[in-house]
């Protein structure tokens, strides 16, 4: 007898549908064909163990297994369940009709348990029309459900998806976790408020932090150790506005392909803090069976590179791609995997290899050749992207009184909140000034002809390239939105400039 059922691969953030095709028949052997990886090779023993101690019987004649398409390569133990509910209708153990329309998904232990998969939501938001249900390990129900998913059950073991599928013990729906878009905004990210609750004095840095959110700017942070640049960088995504339902589908879609599934859902913008350590593959993804990498993982929320001065200038520049499209290309062995990579770039740095240059009071021993030398290794085509510049000084203990008032963090948020709004009802797409192409640019933040003339002659005045002009033109846009105002105006431009400033110090 031969039983087919659905299944899936997946493919970068996407999945596309498996039929796997199970046949008992003459014979005592365990055949697989279709492209299977060693994961999926091996699942035999688990298959025949959770079968047998579930109490089911183990046909003991010969059983053979195809997975199609086979020029689709199939990786990870997501064929378990298939699998054995194949063999067990195909014994004649469960009607073979009760498996239509329903794609399956799950790793078996040996006791017959269901362990959750990666990549459930995304198997869920490209599940084909014909495929109305899914059933899945529950973790893996919970993350697949945020779909918005038409029917999604979650089992806990073999038996129960036995028991569903007969009627003997039907299982409850699993409901979306997010249905309610208030549920997003009450988890917007608590420790990234915080951390930026506790700067102290930095008001420079925290309006630089302010504007690069409001107009989703690459920062760059230059300043000796403890002043506060990685504090300032955690409170990144506080400022920016809280995920909204698509947003929060796409961010967990590549977080859900990345791990290993345990139905934690991320509800905060994503901060990643990545140390110069860090290698090609981790940054920009990849492996023989492609995972995000930590560029993806960041998409929608903000990617930290500290210490700037100590990466390798390869890897700097690998960052280029994503900044410049939103998304990075991975290679594998049979196709490419475009995986989304759209984040806000913050990135702190000393200011020379021994970090006190410029210090008021620590003394720098570095030569000049050592700091520029130091200096090049991440300036030029990186560089030349990161909008905002600002150099921090050690905040003088009088100023780090708790009892000094701040601006409130509420307070900042609201300005961006309010600034991000005006650029998604003005600018194509909804995008923010950032992300605005030169054309659009000239566009949405005209000059008249006296700001055009202070703006030309400031140019003069710095040397700065045509690149640096479309800058300070997108910047003194975003300080313009901040302050709610429909035209730029000198303070807004002159702001703007003193951010591209310290690329000529
Ligand atoms: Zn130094």
């Amino acid at each position: 007898m031969l039983v087919t059922l659905s299944a899936a691969a997946l493919v970068g953030v996407d999945a596309k549908p498996v039929s796997v095709e199970v046949r008992v028949g003459r014979g005592i052997h365990f055949t697989l064909g279709g492209l299977a990886g060693s994961t999926v090779r091996e699942s035999h023993t688990r298959i025949r163990s959770a079968i047998e101690v579930s109490g089911y019987r183990w046909p003991g004649r010969g059983i053979t297994v195809n997975l199609a398409p086979a020029d689709l390569p199939k990786e990870g133990a997501a064929y378990d369940l298939p699998l054995a509910l194949g063999i067990l209708a195909a014994s004649g153990q469960l009607p073979a009709a009760s498996l239509h329309g329903t794609l399956f998904a799950g790793e078996l232990a040996l006791n017959g348990d269901l362990r959750a998969v990666r990549g459930a939501l995304a198997m869920a938001t490209s599940l084909p029309e014909l495929l109305h249900t899914m059933l899945l390990p529950e973790d893996s129900a919970v993350e697949a459900a945020l779909s918005g998913g038409p029917n999604i059950y979650g089992a806990a073991s073999l038996s129960a998806v036995v028991g569903h599928l007969t009627g003997s013990a039907p299982l409850e729906r699993t409901h979306n976790p997010i249905a309610d878009q208030t549920i997003c905004d009450a988890h917007s990210d608590k420790e990234a408020t915080a951390s930026l609750a506790a700067v102290r004095g930095q008001q420079g840095a925290l309006r630089a932090l302010e504007v690069a959110a409001a107009g989703g700017h690459h920062l760059l942070m230059i300043g000796s150790p403890g002043v506060g640049k990685t504090l300032i960088a955690r409170g990144a995504s506080s400022l920016m506005p809280p995920m909204s339902a698509v947003e929060m589908l796409e961010v967990n879609r590549i977080h859900s392909v990345h791990r290993q599934a345990t139905g934690e859902l991320k509800f905060g913008r994503p901060f990643r803090s990545l140390h110069h350590s860090t290698t090609l593959t981790t940054l920009i993804g990849g492996g023989r069976d492609p995972r995000p990498g930590e560029v993806s993982l960041a998409h929608l929320g903000v990617l930290f590179l500290d210490e700037l001065g100590e990466w390798q200038p390869h890897i700097l520049n690998a960052l280029r791609q994503p900044i410049e499209s939103g998304s990075v290309n991975v290679a594998r062995s049979l196709a490419t995997v475009d995986f989304p990579a759209e984040f806000q770039l913050i990135a702190a740095c000393n200011p020379c290899p021994c970090g006190y240059h410029g210090h008021k009071h620590h003394p720098c021993d570095c030569s000049l050749h050592k700091i520029s030398t130091y200096r090049k290794r991440f300036s030029g085509p990186l560089l030349d992207r990161i909008d905002i510049q600002v150099q921090l000084q050690p905040v003088p203990a009088e100023a780090m009184d708790p009892k000094i008032a701040s601006t409130p963090v509420s307070e900042r948020q609201a300005r961006v909140w309010a600034a991000r709004k005006i650029q998604q009802r003005r600018n194509p797409g909804g995008r923010p000034n950032g992300r605005l192409k030169p054309a659009e640019l000239h566009k949405y933040a005209a000059l008249s002809k006296a700001r055009r003339v202070f703006l030309l002659e400031a140019m003069e005045l710095y040397q700065f390239s045509a690149r640096s002009h479309d800058r300070i033109l997108c910047l003194a846009r975003t300080i313009a939105d901040l302050a709610g105002r429909l035209n730029i105006v000198d303070g807004d431009i002159a702001e703007a400039i003193q951010y591209r400033r310290s690329e000529h110090v």
